[in-house]
């Protein structure tokens, strides 16, 4: 059985830990490098990105963070999460891991619906939708060959993979689905 690390610098980290706990899944909370050195994978929660961003940058955590990507160790990241790794930011240059080959737009679905819910279908985890919880969420602009997109929300990627990592535009820690958190604990097989 892996040990998961959850980022908890900032952000809602706790929802993480409590689903895989759900799970029956060890965790450690990761504030810092000592604490990386010691998971096989990572969660990287919602929060506030440039927040999350800048402690990474002063516990020099982001070239150790690339290197854990780079050994294949898997990175799942929800909200923020996929912001900090992806590898463009329209209009931002923001501290970030940079190691997922899409581009992503903060914040992009308007003031009126910046959060919402839907139902999302990710055919890789079953007929059954997920409830896609979105707050103000990042889309995905672009993505590069190599990423895979499991799911989209109208003609938005809202799940995608690139090989061990996997990232979440929407916060499936939020609701008792636990099926986009065992597809992640799938990598590990
Ligand atoms: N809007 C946040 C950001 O840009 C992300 C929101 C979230 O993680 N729920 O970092």
């Amino acid at each position: 059985m892996p040990t998961i690390g959850v980022l908890a610098l900032q952000g809602d980290f706790a929802k993480h830990l409590a689903m895989l706990k759900k799970l029956h899944v060890p965790t450690v909370e990761v504030r810092d490098r000592t604490a990386l050195e010691r998971v096989d994978g990572l969660i990287i929660p919602g929060g506030e990105s440039t927040t999350m961003g800048k402690l990474l940058n002063r516990y020099e955590m982001m070239e150790p963070l690339r290197m854990f990507a780079e050994t294949g160790k898997p990175i799942f990241g929800t909200c923020a999460g996929v912001i900090l790794l992806a590898k463009q930011i329209e209009g931002s240059d923001q501290l970030r891991i940079g190691v997922l080959d899409v581009e992503v737009k903060r914040n992009a679905y308007g003031r009126q619906i910046e959060s919402f819910e839907a139902d999302v279908l990710v055919p890789q985890i079953g007929e059954l939708p997920v409830r896609g919880v979105f707050i103000r969420a990042p889309v995905i602009k672009q993505v590069q060959n190599g990423v895979e997109i499991l799911a989209r929300y109208g003609d938005d990627p809202v799940l995608v993979q690139e090989g061990t990592i996997l990232a979440a535009t929407f916060h499936p820690e939020l609701t008792d689905d636990t099926r986009i958190h065992a597809y992640f604990l799938n990598f590990f097989h």
